[in-house]
């Protein structure tokens, strides 16, 4: 007997919820091809119903003490750790990612919820004594009431862990909607949250597709939006929801160039390029997927170190014999990945490694594509300009440093960037001059730590403020300034000149 693919719920009011509108997606499981269940994919009346649960929790979970809340997260992260295996497990059965990378993720993820539980601290405002006589003035942090997340398939842990966390400690209900590609590492996310004591309503998960993003951007009781996604797709939900008087932050796409200088450590520069455009099959949004090489022996001499490393690959289902890189997402996407490899091929540039013919034995239906790596690109081919978001690594040559820097400063993402070398100079210069949101000195990866903020420049973000940190808090808050004076301060007489402080 075939067993039909189980249908997934929403997670709404504190409950599961089956979909209602009769559209639903497939979710595969990329190792081996097959689909494991189906996605409902919300309408507009599910989304409004999700909406309301979050207004109706607003009142209360806003009046709830930060410390209180806080508490809530000390308990959610207590059993994140401790289902961390079946969350990992998920996350690789739909994702595709190797499991240890599924855990990494979650520990990325736990990092926020840790910061998260700091609120009391984070939310303590400023206050200034005798700013008149008599006259005291402090300011306070107030939630904005419903927020909404939309989040992207490459990390579906991370990422809503970017946001809901520091948004629930800062006093807000939240909705959120994931990638509809793996959705089930988050529904479980959901239900560990009620499970530490999360008031039912406090946070909604509405699975669905373009139907579901329109009805969160359009509806008056959403005050903000965050979005980490595609860049076209960030920009839209920038306009759109702009346009709505919502407050929205939205990270888009990249193309992280790692800069080589010739005194770089070789060894080093080329571990590091392995794991950084290989790791989870170049689905990360900080993967490297240009290499700058300054003058044609550093390009040789790496290229010389890359090759057999890149043809060398462990490459299988991410739940078995840890293998360096899983299968892509879905089968659309590994097409149009390998679409991108024909297309650098017939753009001129030197196919060094073609992984376009690899077989995983036994898992022949799987989405898989081996490591691939370009030499000689140019800044005019496709392949150079675009995000490929695969397996796909690009070596460019550049004459000295200024041509480097100005090269990776021309493009039109700035998420992030690394250089490496030995030369302090030369990678404090880069560190300034480089039009790049993150910056990793001889650090392939340079994603900021939970009490940082991440985000990139140009068009990898749109709106002034980046996740997590100080800017997650800044977000999710909005300030209040009073200005106070006591009856022993009062003056006698109206003033009618504009008020100043004597
Ligand atoms: P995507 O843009 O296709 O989807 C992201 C979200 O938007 C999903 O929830 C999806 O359902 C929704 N969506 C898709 N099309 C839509 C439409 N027409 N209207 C409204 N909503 C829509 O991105 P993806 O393929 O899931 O993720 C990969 C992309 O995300 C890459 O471009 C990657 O660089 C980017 N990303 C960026 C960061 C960052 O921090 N800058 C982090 C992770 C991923």
């Amino acid at each position: 007997m075939t067993l039909l693919p189980a249908n997934l719920p929403h997670f709404i009011n504190g409950e599961d919820v089956a979909g209602s509108s009769g559209r639903f997606g497939d979710v595969f499981n990329p190792a081996t091809g097959n689909v494991t269940g189906r996605v409902p994919l919300a309408s507009k009346q599910e989304v409004e119903a999700a909406i309301a649960s979050a207004q109706a929790a607003f009142p209360g979970w806003a009046a709830t003490t930060p410390l209180n809340r806080a508490r809530v997260l000390f308990k959610f992260k207590e059993l994140l750790e401790a289902n961390a295996d079946d969350i990992a497990m998920a996350i690789t059965s739909e994702h595709g990612k190797v499991l240890s990378d599924a855990r990494g993720e979650l520990t990325r993820g736990i990092e926020v919820v840790e910061f998260a539980c700091g609120i009391p601290h984070l939310l303590k405002g400023e206050h200034s004594m005798n700013v008149g006589s008599g006259v005291d003035s402090y300011s306070e942090y107030s939630p904005l009431g419903v927020v909404a997340g939309i989040t992207p398939f490459n990390f579906p842990c991370m990422v809503p862990m970017w946001m809901f966390p520091i948004a629930l400690a800062c006093g807000n209900t939240f909705i959120l909607k994931p990638s509809e590609r793996d959705p089930t590492p988050t529904l479980m996310l959901a239900r560990l949250l009620k499970q530490a004591g999360l008031p039912d309503g406090v946070l909604n998960v509405v699975n669905g597709d373009k139907e579901a993003v329109d009805a969160l951007l359009d509806d008056p009781r959403v005050q903000a939006v965050s979005f980490v996604g595609s860049t076209p797709i960030a920009e839209y939900i920038y306009s759109r929801g702009s346009a709505n008087g919502k407050r929205v932050q939205a990270l888009g796409g990249a193309k992280n160039h790692m800069v080589v200088m010739p005194d770089a450590d070789m060894d080093q520069a080329a571990n590091a390029l392995l794991g950084a455009g290989y790791g989870s099959a170049g689905e990360r949004c900080m993967a490297i997927s240009v290499a700058v090489c300054v003058g044609d022996a550093t390009a040789d001499a790496l290229i010389a170190k890359l090759k057999p490393m890149v043809q060398d690959l462990r490459i299988g289902p991410g739940h078995h014999g840890d293998p360096d890189m899983g299968p892509l997402v879905t089968c659309q996407h590994r097409d149009k990945v390998q679409g991108y490899v024909d297309l650098g091929v017939s753009e001129g540039a030197t196919l060094v490694v073609d992984g376009r013919n690899l077989k995983v034995p036994g898992h022949d239906a799987g989405f898989y594509l081996g490591g691939c790596l370009f030499d000689h690109v140019t800044p005019e081919m496709r392949i150079y300009r675009e995000e490929i978001f695969g397996p796909v690594l690009c070596v460019l040559r550049a004459k000295d440093f200024g041509q480097a820097l100005a090269l990776v400063n021309q493009h039109e993402y700035g998420n992030g960037t690394a250089i490496f070398t030995r030369d302090g100079d030369c990678a404090r210069q880069y560190a300034h001059q480089v039009q790049v949101g993150m910056v990793g000195i001889n650090v392939p990866i340079p994603v900021p730590m939970a009490f940082h903020s991440f985000g990139g420049w140009k068009r990898s973000l749109f709106g002034p403020l980046h996740m997590h940190g100080p800017d997650g808090v800044r977000f999710y808050t909005r300030m209040k300034t009073i200005t106070a004076r006591w009856p022993t301060g009062i003056r006698a007489g109206a003033e009618f000149s504009m008020p100043t402080m004597k």
